[in-house]
């Protein structure tokens, strides 16, 4: 509702599409490896803030924590590549762009492979020992920490090149999906390895927190009035900044939560509540309404400031690709292929095992 009349034209004609597919990021961690990585970052694994030494982009953060190998046609497995042995932070490394054009494109594949004859051609020209290659890969350690900061940035560019081709169905998907992640990012415990309270004593503490606040009081108590859109100069540092500020939260969030339930009744902390068929067990409203209070509205503000993030992340497409004129765009055509695969999604969530760790449970 923030965004200019000239987006709302299209935005507001597909706005029932758009809540409906905003958790298909999360359904797909139920069908795609490379998924579950890109919702979190763990960054406490990477030492103390501001994290400096973590590398920002994408291509620079594989150059650290990638390795890259090769298969001999002997059969031989050989290191090609290791942050050890070349120095990263010489900015003349002949190995930047060959991880740019084809180390982070092939993050997605569940193999990490490597197409061998490009990689013999590019250790070939830059003089680099060049054994003859039947097949390549990489092996890295991102995706064990997650890399929801460095995926906003892809879906940053992605989402901008659909609006400049003006393809309505890939501007639908990447708007539903930035949103998605966007608002992952706003969420304190999806930038910590203590994700879930689990190291600390405070299972649990991911869905109240994300899930049972603001399905409790969002909708009646929370203000929804941003302002307008702003347009992100820098892709790279507006989304590092979204996850820092939400990972300087995170001591708040689990500090404040021990601390009350330490005050707090301990029968009067968790309750039955009937959901369709079924009896779970959840975080009491009162219970919730105090930690929100004691929070002194984080969720509401962290909310708010997703809700700017993501009208900020589409307007910003928009712009960037010359304002496409959205009046004068198809209907997005959806194939029956999209259906099936609407479909397969759905039934391989509901039937579910996450690939990947989950956050809640
Ligand atoms: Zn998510």
């Amino acid at each position: 509702m923030t965004l200019p009349p000239e987006m709302m034209v299209f935005f507001k004609r597909h706005i029932d599409w758009l809540a409906d597919h905003a958790t298909d990021a999360d359904m797909r961690r139920y069908a795609v490896l490379a998924e579950g990585p890109r919702h979190y970052i763990d960054l406490d694994e990477y030492g103390e803030p501001p994290f400096a030494d973590l590398p920002r982009t994408f291509p620079e953060a594989l150059l650290r924590y990638a390795e890259v190998f090769g298969i001999t046609t002997a059969g031989d497995t050989v290191l090609l590549y290791s942050s050890k042995r070349n120095t990263t932070t010489d900015s003349a490394s002949p190995w930047r762009p060959y991880f740019t054009r084809h180390v982070a494109t092939a993050f997605s594949d569940p193999d990490h492979r490597l197409d061998p004859d490009t990689l013999a051609h590019f250790l070939d020209t830059h003089d680099l020992p060049a054994p003859t290659l039947k097949a390549a890969f990489f092996t890295e350690t991102l995706s064990a920490h997650g890399v929801l900061p460095w995926h906003l940035q892809k879906m940053q560019r992605d989402l901008t090149n659909a609006f400049r081709r003006r393809d309505p169905k890939r501007i639908l998907r990447l708007c539903a999906d930035i949103g998605h992640y966007i608002g992952d990012a706003h969420v304190p415990l999806h930038t910590t390895s203590n994700y879930n309270g689990q190291k600390t004593g405070q299972l649990g503490i991911h869905a109240l927190w994300e899930s049972r606040i603001p399905e409790l009081f969002a909708d009646e108590q929370y203000d929804y009035f941003v302002g307008k859109p702003q347009h992100i100069g820098n892709a790279t540092d507006h989304y590092w900044s979204v996850v820092l500020r939400s990972h300087a939260l995170v001591d708040s969030v689990l500090t404040i939560e021990r601390r009350l339930s330490r005050q707090y009744p301990a029968d009067q902390q968790k309750c039955p509540e009937t959901r369709g068929r079924t009896v779970v067990i959840v975080p009491c409203p009162d219970y919730a309404a105090a930690y929100q209070q004691a929070l002194s509205g984080m969720v509401e503000r962290q909310m708010r400031a997703a809700i700017l993030a993501v009208a900020s992340a589409w307007y910003s497409a928009w712009m960037d690709a010359g304002q496409p004129d959205l009046k004068r765009l198809d209907e997005p055509a959806f194939t029956d292929d999209d259906h099936r695969e609407e479909t397969l999604l759905r039934q391989q969530y509901e039937k579910g095992q996450i690939l990947g760790r989950p956050e809640e449970q």
